[in-house]
């Protein structure tokens, strides 16, 4: 039925779009070109779009990696655009033409790039070898493993041994994650670990600023600490990190802590290959586009979402402005397809969330309205929830994040995974050896 569709559709005078990213921008921008009747080919490394707000819930073991994925194909389908699996290595403008690094070519008469970030370590030694970050599915899977394998190693070597967490960054990305931890340790640790002693695992969020969160009120800001301490985390702002070693983060002025898990949620820049494909960069590695969203300097290129930073209009990097800019860059394509000139983009602002744990999350919207705790919590969820992509992921993260927050102490567990660490014999040895 579909590939009738396609042959039906096809012919002449439709522009040829390639839109590069499955994320929120690619997708809005796929969707409302294919159905204005462009013929869009989508492009992503991966075969899924990844909901990135719910990765931390994947990295503690409340959802499954499918719950925050959808198959890249099943949207393309809906709409009657085409997907190829594939890597951009390279833009060509004067031909018009992508090539992946697969060696694969295609000509487009617009292309949209929106490929999204990944983390910024500002030059701190050891920060990329030795701390995991949260960008990707991948990401997401990689850190429950750790977090997993830690907990059995405390599990492992009994009495006296402890764990450290460390949270660097202290943006919504980072109070998000330090709260599941905290609230990992508090409630489904019991179940999945009942020997394991809970003060044993600690949990740090380092920040550089004088505050969390910045972009909220200073009372959301207060808030959001004293919810993080009063669940046990140790909240170190005003300190800044000098560098990173796979057992300890070492503080500017030289303190050394211990870290077994080190996460690196303190920036986002544009991807070291971004450089490659001879567009124009602004700060964070961003690329360089004008008001009606085209990169500068190029009539058929547009790019959007986080890795797009508009002039003189510096928007966040969230999942609203990815959204906007994908609906106003495919209408500007429409326009400019038919002959008209493209009109400036116009941000809509609808508010900011920050969730710390069960019942407890910061919400700013427009007009000065401030909510938290058990209200802005159910609003978080039900947000999240509305806006996972389909309706089995739905259902399924419903499911789990209910069993996470229903059950509350009462056999919870988590998900786990595998566990990428070498298994310590000399302490395997100790524990079951029957005390004389
Ligand atoms: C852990 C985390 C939590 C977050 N929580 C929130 C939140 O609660 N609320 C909120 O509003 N925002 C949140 N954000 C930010 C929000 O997710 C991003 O702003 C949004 O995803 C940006 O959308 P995008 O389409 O620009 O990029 P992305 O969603 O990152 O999508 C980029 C896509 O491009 C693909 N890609 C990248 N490079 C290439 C390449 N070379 N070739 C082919 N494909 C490529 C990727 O695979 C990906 O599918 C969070 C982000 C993170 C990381």
């Amino acid at each position: 039925m579909w590939r009738r569709n396609q042959r039906q559709a096809a012919g002449p005078g439709r522009p040829r779009v390639i839109v590069v990213g499955a994320g929120f921008a690619g997708l809005a921008a796929t969707g409302q070109l294919a159905r204005g009747g462009a013929d869009v080919l989508l492009i992503d490394r991966n075969a899924y779009s990844t909901f990135q707000p719910l990765l931390y819930q994947v990295a503690t073991g409340g959802l499954n990696q499918g719950d925050v994925s959808y198959p890249a194909r099943a949207f393309t389908r809906r709409y009657g655009a085409r997907f190829r699996l594939g890597e951009l290595a390279g833009v060509d403008p004067a031909e018009r033409q992508v090539t992946l690094a697969d060696g694969g070519q295609f000509g487009y008469d617009y292309l949209v790039l929106a490929t999204g970030v990944s983390a910024a370590y500002f030059g701190v030694p050891g920060a990329a070898e030795h701390s995991l970050g949260l960008y990707t599915r991948r990401d997401s899977a990689e850190l429950r493993n750790h977090i997993m394998a830690r907990l059995e190693r405390l599990d492992i070597a009994g009495p006296g041994a402890e764990v450290n967490f460390t949270v660097v960054g202290g943006g919504a990305t980072g109070v998000e994650l330090a709260g599941a931890l905290a609230e990992l340790r508090s409630t489904a640790l019991d179940a999945a670990f009942p020997e394991v002693d809970l003060a044993a695992v600690h949990i740090r969020l380092v920040e550089r600023a004088p505050e969390l969160l910045l972009p909220f009120h200073p009372r959301l800001r207060e808030y959001a600490r004293q919810q993080l301490a009063s669940r046990g985390v140790e909240v170190l702002t005003g300190t800044a990190i000098q560098e990173v070693r796979s057992d300890r983060v070492i503080l500017a002025g030289g303190t050394e802590l211990p870290s077994d898990v080190t996460v690196w949620a303190a920036g986002v820049s544009g991807p070291a290959e971004l450089a490659s494909w001879g567009l124009p960069q602004g700060p964070g590695g961003r690329i360089l586009v004008g008001p009606d969203l085209r990169v500068r300097g190029q009539d058929r290129i547009f790019a959007l979402g986080d890795i797009a930073l508009i002039d003189g209009q510096p928007l966040p990097q969230l999942a609203q402005p990815a959204l906007q800019t994908g609906r106003h860059a495919a209408g500007q394509i429409q326009r400019l397809a038919a002959g008209q000139p493209a009109v400036p983009f116009q941000y809509h602002d609808k508010g900011i969330m920050a969730t710390i744990g069960r019942r407890s999350a910061v919400v700013e919207l427009p007009r000065r309205i401030r909510v938290r705790g058990t209200l802005a919590w159910l609003a978080w969820l039900a947000l999240h929830l509305v806006t996972l992509l389909g309706h089995r992921n739905r259902m399924s993260a419903l499911l789990n994040l209910s069993w996470r927050y229903l059950t509350w102490g009462h056999g919870g567990g988590v998900i786990v995974g595998d566990d990428p660490l070498p298994l310590p014999e000399g302490l395997l040895t100790m524990k079951h050896v029957p005390s004389q």
